[in-house]
């Protein structure tokens, strides 16, 4: 006879417990990543870990215009900012560490003052539309629909983008984004 009560759970649930978020074990995600660089050859900067997001990544990227803008904050050298957009086939938090050991290698230290210069930013702009608000990580990225400098290059991926949290469309945050310097840059990709 059955010990099962009508409310007991079949071992065969316990075994398999369902994953609360599919959409970040399962398949690939496509996930775009801003980059940022305004110290030493930023230009090396970004092929550098233009190199390192193929790598990462399980089929070819895309990458944006490269754009020259005025640094916020107390430094003085221009940045040089682009998104590229990956398939990544593990959790957010994995690919954060991956890049945070890349900002490392390309020469940033681990501790920093918040607006410093620096030899290479990598921010998760957007992880397949995933929503996500922990200690270590925000998604999508909670400043990147008021930066130009993301905005713009996401725009030249992905015109149809919106922010998952307010539906906002990307062509009307460009509209409302606090003014800045910003051009396509001099420089551009190979
Ligand atoms: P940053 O100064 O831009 O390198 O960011 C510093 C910290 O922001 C990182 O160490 C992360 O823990 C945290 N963070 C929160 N959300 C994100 C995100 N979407 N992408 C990258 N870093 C994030």
């Amino acid at each position: 006879m059955s010990t099962h009560s009508p409310h007991s759970t079949p071992d065969s649930f316990n075994e398999a417990p369902l994953s609360v978020n599919p959409r970040a074990e399962d398949a690939a995600q496509s996930v775009f990543i801003a980059l940022g660089s305004n110290e030493g050859d930023s230009t090396s900067h970004l092929v550098q870990a233009r190199l390192f997001l193929q790598d990462i990544s399980s089929s070819p990227i895309r990458a944006s215009r490269v754009y020259q803008t005025e640094p916020i904050g107390p430094s003085d050298n221009d940045f040089l900012n682009a998104v590229i957009r990956i398939s990544w086939n593990s959790n957010p938090e994995a690919l954060l560490n991956r890049l945070k050991e890349q900002e490392r290698i390309q020469g940033r230290p681990s501790r920093y003052p918040k607006w410093t210069s620096r030899t290479l930013d990598l921010d998760i702009i957007d992880f397949g539309g995933l929503i996500l608000n922990n200690d270590r990580l925000q998604l999508p990225h909670p400043a990147a629909a008021e930066r130009l400098f993301v905005l713009l290059p996401l725009h030249d991926l992905a015109p149809e983008w919106y922010d998952p949290v307010t539906k906002k469309a990307i062509s009307e945050l460009i509209k409302k984004a606090p003014e800045m310097r910003i051009e396509v840059g001099a420089w551009q990709w190979e």
